[in-house]
């Protein structure tokens, strides 16, 4: 079935911290816009790589870690309600002859817009995969690269496979889980995992309540009949093989970001990076813009305040676009009855 095209004035690829200030800056331009994001949650960078690592360099924010950061971002956006799409990578970009824009997702989304924004930073994230013979076809029934929801694993034998934190955070969730698992193993090449502390020392506590169990040694081979997972191979540091029952694995390799479709959209780029001009950061053809990481001019800094300052730019070339017969007259928050009315402050 054909997905029903969404009519927007701006769609925003990309919800990493520049992507979630764009939506407030279109806002306060009186833009409404859909955000799209290939990661089930929104904060990109952010949340992916450094979520409870410090940052110091937001102006006004001495020090927030990068979760706080998109929380509070979250929340200064609250007012103009963009609509999420999760879960979805951009694929398609298109401009049509009446000078919109079509996006296509990889679920089927289809949206029209007046303003294109992309804010796709480093790329879309994807999920490192596991490179043993047979996982692709078992992947999303027995072979998995989230958690996802837990209760799903009820009375099997579940693997997580992987050293860093999303991996300890997915085995002890799963040993938490009411109606769990039957066992729930963890497993890594070495002895060492790397997760926050706190988490470090439930997993050490799980495995001597022998709620958790775990291996060390990588997997070899996937033994499956008829598409059903029963048993892994296992390689271990001894030089030995083993066979381990499992019916689901976990694989939390970590994440990788591709550039992916972007490269074919005929957008002019740089190094892997999107051509803009600085006074719009507009892209060579009209009506798309790219802010952040993702974009390139004389001078550009990958940090995000300087994505914010770009995507203000932006949000003023968007509004040129989408009201093209109202002045985009400079407003300040403080004194302004016209953008307290957009915040919805009375
Ligand atoms: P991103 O955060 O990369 O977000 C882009 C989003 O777009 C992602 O969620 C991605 O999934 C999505 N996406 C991409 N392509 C598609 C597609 N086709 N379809 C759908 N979605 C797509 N900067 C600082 O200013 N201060 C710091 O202290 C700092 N510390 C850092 C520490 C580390 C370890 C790292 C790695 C970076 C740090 N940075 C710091 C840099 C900062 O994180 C980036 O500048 C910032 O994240 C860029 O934001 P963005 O929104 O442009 O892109």
């Amino acid at each position: 079935m054909t997905a029903t095209v969404i009519q927007a004035d701006a769609v925003i690829v990309g919800a990493g911290p520049v992507g979630l200030f764009q939506a407030f800056q279109l806002g306060l331009q009186d833009i409404r816009c859909h955000l799209i994001d290939a990661l089930p949650h929104v904060g990109g960078q952010c949340i992916e790589l450094y979520a409870d690592k410090p940052i110091y360099d937001i102006p006004a924010i001495p020090l927030c870690t990068g979760r706080e950061l998109v929380a509070q971002l979250q929340t200064q956006v609250q007012p103009f309600a963009p609509t999420l799409h999760l879960n979805q990578e951009v694929t398609e970009v298109e401009r049509l002859e009446d000078a919109s824009i079509s996006v296509t997702t990889s679920t089927g989304q289809h949206f029209v817009c007046k303003v294109l924004v992309i804010a796709a930073g480093v790329g879309a994230f994807q999920a490192r995969k596991l490179a043993v013979e047979g996982a692709r076809a078992l992947e999303g029934t027995h072979v998995h690269y989230r958690l996802g929801d837990a209760s799903r694993f009820a009375g099997q034998d579940v693997l997580v496979l992987g050293g860093e934190e999303s991996a300890v955070a997915a085995a002890l969730k799963l040993t938490l889980e009411a109606h769990g698992p039957r066992s729930v193993t963890l497993m890594h090449r070495r002895d060492v995992f790397t997760a926050d502390p706190v988490l470090l020392q439930a997993m050490r506590d799980a495995v001597a309540n022998g709620t958790l169990q775990l291996q060390i040694g990588q997997p070899t081979g996937l033994f499956a009949t008829e598409g059903q997972l029963h048993a892994l191979q296992i390689a271990i540091p001894d030089g030995n093989t083993l066979e381990r029952p499992a019916q689901q694995l976990i694989a939390c390799l970590g994440l990788s970001p591709k550039l992916g479709p972007i490269s074919q959209w005929g957008l002019v780029m740089e190094r892997k990076q999107l051509v803009v001009n600085t006074e719009t950061f507009a892209t060579d053809v009209p009506s798309i813009f790219a802010v952040g990481d993702i974009n390139t001019y004389p001078g550009k800094k990958k940090l995000i305040l300087c994505g914010f300052h770009e995507a203000t730019l932006a949000a003023f070339g968007a509004a040129a676009i989408v009201h093209p017969t109202r002045k985009t007259l400079l407003q300040y928050t403080t004194t302004s009855s016209e953008l307290h009315r957009l915040l919805g402050i009375a």
